[in-house]
C-alpha cells in the first residue's frame, strides 16, 4: 500500500477556539491547574493534556509535532528550536558515556562536528563510514554500538542511504537506525522502509520560506515522552524548545509543502539533466547517471521527485566562486547556505557548509574544490533560468558557446 504523507498532514483538523480555521497561538510560559494533584500528576508524567511549562510542551508546539509525525508515520514528535536541537538531544539521550555509533560519513557538517569534536567530551565515540557500503557498516559494530546514524540525501555528496537495508542491520544488531531526512521530506517516508526514528531540519523545505531556524524528532511515544522528561530528557533539560509563535507559523507553510517539493523537484530535474546534457559533471538522484538513481526511484512516494538539490562540478573553485557571484547578479539566486527557500542557494560546501570536515577527508570522500550545491528555488520559468545560467558559464568559459535562443 502507497503511503500518502501529504493527505496525513491535510486530514489532521485544529481550530481555534472561536473556530478559527488556524488553532489559536499558545501565548504563556505557564499555565494553571484546577488542582494541586494535577500539577503532581504532571510533573510525574502522568496527566496527558495538561500543559504545564512551556519548555516542556505547548499547544502549538503539539499541534506541529502531530502534523509532523503524521506526515512521517510515527506516533508523535516533538518540536526543537533547530534541526541541530533535534540531533543532538536525540544522540545524547539514547546514548550514555562509553557508547558508540555509527555515522555515515557526509552528513551536515554541523552534526559531523558534534559527534567528532563535541560528545567525545562525554566519551561518546562515532565511526563515519561510506552508507552505501553495508559490509564496512557491519563491520564497524562494537557491542557498544547503539544506533546508526544518517541523511536519505547526505549533504552535499547527494549519496543515497539504503534505508531498508540499514533498517535490516539495525534490527539484526538492536541498534536505533535514526534518519535525518531534511533533503527528502515527502519524497521519502524512513520509517515506512523500516527507520525508528526520523529527524528533520524545519529550517529548510519544511518551513520554506527562510525565515526561521527549527527541528523535529519523530519518533514512538516512549521516545518522545522520555526526550521531554522533566528528569532525564535532554529536550526538557537541555532547553530545546521552539518558542509558539514560530511553531504556528511553520504549521501554515507546513501545508503548502507537497505543492513546494513538486515544483522543487521539477525544476532540479529540468536543470540536471541541462547541466548534464551540457557536459558538467553534475549529481541529481533523479539522473540515470547517479549511482542510487534506481535506489531512490524504489524508495520514493513518486509524486514528490527527487528533490532540489543538485550539484555541479565546475573545475576549480576559482570557477566556483566566480559562477555564484555572477549568477547572483543576474538575480538567478542567492550565493547562501540553507536550502529549500523559492529561491535558488547555491555555496561551494567545502569552504563553507562543509569546512568542518578535514581537507584530507573531503578529498577522499569526493567532496572536490569545485562543487556548487543548488538547492533549487520555485522558478516559474525554469527554462529561462537555465539560459541564463548557461550564459553565465559562457562568459566565465566554463562552458563553451553554443547558439542558444535569444532570451526574451
Ligand atoms: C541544516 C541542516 C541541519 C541542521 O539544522 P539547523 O536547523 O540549521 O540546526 C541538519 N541536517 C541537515 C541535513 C541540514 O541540512
Amino acid at each position: 500500500m502507497s503511503f500518502k504523507p501529504a493527505n496525513n498532514i491535510q486530514d489532521l483538523q485544529y481550530f481555534g477556539e472561536f473556530g478559527g480555521v488556524n488553532p489559536s497561538i499558545s501565548d504563556s510560559s505557564t499555565y494553571t491547574f484546577l488542582s494541586a494533584k494535577t500539577m503532581f500528576d504532571t510533573f510525574e508524567g502522568n496527566a496527558d493534556g495538561c500543559y504545564l511549562y512551556s519548555r516542556h510542551s505547548s499547544p502549538s508546539n503539539l499541534y506541529l509535532g502531530e502534523a509532523l509525525a503524521a506526515m512521517e508515520g510515527t506516533e508523535t514528535a516533538i518540536v526543537t528550536s533547530s534541526g541541530m536541537a533535534a540531533i543532538t538531544s536525540v544522540l545524547l539521550q539514547l546514548c550514555s558515556a562509553g557508547d558508540h555509533i555509527i555515522s555515515s560519513r557526509t552528513i551536515y557538517g554541523g552534526t559531523y562536528a558534534f559527534l567528532k569534536n563535541f560528545t567525545p567530551k562525554f566519551n561518546i565515540r562515532a565511526s563515519f563510514v561510506d552508507i552505501t557500503k553495508l559490509d564496512t557498516i557491519e563491520k564497524a559494530i562494537t557491542k557498544n554500538t547503539k544506533a546508526i546514524y544518517c541523511e536519505v540525501v547526505s549533504n552535499p555528496l547527494l549519496e543515497i542511504a539504503n534505508i531498508k537495508e540499514l533498517a535490516e542491520i539495525a534490527r539484526k544488531h538492536e541498534l536505533k537506525l535514526i534518519v535525518d531526512n531534511t533533503f527528502s521530506p515527502l519524497s521519502i517516508s524512513p520509517i515506512k522502509l523500516g527507520a525508528h526514528i526520523v529527524i528533520h531540519s524545519l529550517t529548510k523545505f519544511i518551513n520554506g520560506s527562510s525565515d526561521t531556524v527549527g527541528g523535529v524528532v519523530c519518533g514512538t511515544q516512549e521516545l518522545i515522552n522520555e526526550l521531554r522528561n522533566v528528569n532525564n530528557g535532554a529536550a526538557m533539560l537541555l532547553g530545546v524548545t521552539m518558542d509558539s509563535l514560530r511553531a504556528s507559523s511553520i504549521l501554515k507553510n507546513l501545508r503548502t509543502l507537497h505543492i513546494r517539493m513538486q515544483q522543487h523537484s521539477k525544476n532540479g530535474l529540468y536543470l540536471a539533466r541541462k547541466f548534464e546534457a551540457d557536459g558538467l559533471k553534475t549529481v541529481y538522484p533523479g539522473l540515470e547517471s547517479h549511482p542510487s538513481h534506481t535506489l531512490f526511484k524504489d524508495q520514493m512516494n513518486k509524486e514528490y521527485g527527487y528533490g532540489g538539490m543538485l550539484t555541479i562540478d565546475v573545475g576549480s573553485l576559482h570557477n566556483a566562486n566566480e559562477l555564484m557571484e555572477m549568477m547572483q547578479e543576474k538575480n538567478l539566486g542567492y550565493l547562501a547556505v540553507s536550502l529549500g527557500f523559492y529561491k535558488t542557494l547555491f555555496s561551494a560546501p567545502g569552504t563553507s557548509t562543509s569546512s568542518e570536515i578535514p581537507h584530507e577527508e573531503q578529498k577522499a570522500m569526493g567532496l572536490t574544490e569545485g562543487l556548487i550545491r543548488f538547492s533549487i528555488g520555485l522558478d516559474a520559468d525554469i527554462e529561462r533560468t537555465y539560459k541564463m545560467m548557461r550564459q553565465c558559464m559562457e562568459t566565465l568559459g566554463i562552458l563553451k558557446s553554443k547558439k542558444l535562443s535569444k532570451i526574451a
